[in-house]
């Protein structure tokens, strides 16, 4: 066998084996069906941990911009803070705005008078913050 031979023999070679390799892949897939299944399941784990390790990472994001909210809003934070403490909506209190509803909400009309705020109900407490520009 000369050298030309020689290469192309075991190029020859090689595709047999190739194809060889490939059928012992895939009747070693045939074989074990629940393989891919078991792999999933073992590392099911890990993938919780990482999901973890992002909630975690999220959880720092939001703790961050909730700081940087109460630092760009000091006085509706503060408002929000002692309105949240000091006043508690009256039994049976109804909505303001629309006295139709229960009041569930407080709002602050002005944001300078922590205490003074006005009972509302969900759907027309958002609609006084669609009307006002930016305010929460
Ligand atoms: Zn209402
Ligand atoms: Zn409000």
């Amino acid at each position: 066998m000369n050298k030309k031979e020689k290469r192309k023999y075991d190029k020859e070679n090689y595709q047999k084996n190739k194809e060889k390799i490939i059928n012992q892949h895939k009747e070693w897939e045939e074989k074990n069906p629940n393989y891919h299944k078991k792999y999933r399941e073992k590392n099911a784990n890990k993938i919780n941990i990482s999901n973890k390790i992002q909630y975690e990472k999220d959880k720092e994001k939001r703790k961050e911009y909730s700081k940087k909210w109460r630092k760009e809003n000091p006085k509706k934070a503060k408002s929000h803070g002692l309105a949240k403490h000091r006043i508690k909506i009256p039994k049976g209190q109804l909505c303001e705005s629309c006295k139709i509803k229960k009041a569930i909400d407080k709002h602050h009309k002005d944001y300078n008078k922590p205490l003074e705020v006005i009972f509302l109900c969900r759907g027309c407490h958002r609609k006084i913050h669609q009307k006002m520009k930016g305010g929460k």
